[in-house]
């Protein structure tokens, strides 16, 4: 299976070329933030708790993301490959995710970090909650899903080096160009 981190601060277009990569290579896509605004508006009682958390910019408890993961990893049958979303947000998530692969007979294959500067980020998040709407894309919260990702996110970079599965990717430029350079990325595997 090709197991795909896709990585990054908000913004950095990790949606956008989540969708470019599961085209090219037909892998299952789970981003969490998806399933959690999906539990939102289906009103269920774990959309009621994680709607708290993600209005206040915070990370849902990682005890309950790595249940989440889990359980939408083992709905896939015959599957390919995953491409990770969202998921690791912290040390303690990418360390359960290492497990669960295991467990499984798999491990990540790669982790593509996105890399964008934070005043594109700003601008691009901004953009994002005027056309779609997102309750969390408000200058406000963004500032704190900014300082979140620094705080417990961005170790996960230090994290991934250690386990040679980093690739560095500018974030900057044409979607195509972008995803180019993390098809070449993946290809090299
Ligand atoms: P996203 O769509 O990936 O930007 O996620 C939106 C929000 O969902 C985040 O700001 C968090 O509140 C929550 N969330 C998504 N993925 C995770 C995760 N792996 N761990 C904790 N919280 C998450």
């Amino acid at each position: 299976m090709l197991n795909v981190i896709i990585f990054g601060a908000p913004g950095s277009g990790k949606g956008t070329q989540s969708e470019k990569i599961v085209a090219k290579y037909g892998i299952n896509h789970i981003s969490t933030g998806d399933v959690l605004r999906g539990e939102i508006k289906k009103g269920t009682k774990l959309g009621e708790t994680a709607q708290g958390y993600i209005n206040q910019g915070q990370l849902i408890p990682d005890s309950l993301m790595i249940d989440i993961l889990a359980s939408k990893f083992d709905s896939f049958k015959d599957s390919k490959g995953v491409i990770f979303d969202g998921f690791p947000r912290t040390i303690a998530q990418a360390e359960a995710l290492k497990v669960m692969l295991k467990e499984r007979g798999q491990e990540v294959s790669i982790m593509l970090n996105l890399d964008v500067p934070e005043d594109e980020l700003m601008t691009r998040l901004i953009k994002r909650g005027e056309e779609s709407g997102r309750a969390d894309d408000n200058a406000e919260t963004i500032a704190k899903r900014l300082k979140v990702y620094h705080n417990q996110t961005a170790p996960l970079i230090d994290w991934y080096k250690k386990e040679n599965l980093f690739v560095a990717i500018n974030g900057l430029g044409s979607m195509d160009t972008i995803a180019a350079d993390l098809f070449k990325a993946i290809d090299n595997l």
